[in-house]
C-alpha cells in the first residue's frame, strides 16, 4: 500500500481518536445528569440512557481506531481480517478503521 495513503490514513485515525478521547473525557467531567435529582425523572432517565449509549458506541468505535493504529504499526493495515485481499483505497479513506472489505462486509451483515 502506498505510505503517503497509509499517513493520510493514519492522521484522520489520529485525530478521530482524540476527538472521542475528548468527548469521553467530557462527559466524565460534566455528566448531563444531576446527581439525586428527583424531577422529571423520566427525561433524564431517556438522557442518561442515551449518554450511555453514545459512551458505549464512543468506546467500541476507540477499539476499532486503535487496532487500525496498531494494523499500520504491524505493516497490516489495508488488508481485509476475513479474507486477506487488500481493502478497496475508497473504502480506507472513508473508514479507516474498516477491518473487513466490502464483500466480507456485506456477508457478516446479513
Ligand atoms: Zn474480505
Amino acid at each position: 500500500m502506498d505510505p503517503k495513503f497509509v499517513e493520510d490514513a493514519r492522521r484522520t485515525l489520529e485525530t478521530e481518536r482524540a476527538r472521542i478521547q475528548l468527548e469521553l473525557a467530557e462527559e466524565v467531567d460534566h455528566p448531563r445528569v444531576a446527581h439525586g435529582a428527583q424531577t422529571a425523572a423520566a427525561t433524564e432517565v431517556t438522557e442518561s440512557q442515551r449518554g450511555e449509549q453514545m459512551r458505549e458506541r464512543e468506546s467500541k468505535h476507540l477499539v476499532a481506531i486503535e487496532g487500525a493504529l496498531r494494523r499500520i504499526e504491524l505493516g497490516t493495515f489495508g488488508r481485509c481480517q476475513t479474507c486477506g485481499q487488500p481493502i478497496a483505497p475508497e473504502r480506507i479513506e472513508a473508514l479507516p478503521w474498516a477491518t473487513d472489505c466490502v464483500a466480507c462486509h456485506s456477508k457478516t451483515r446479513r
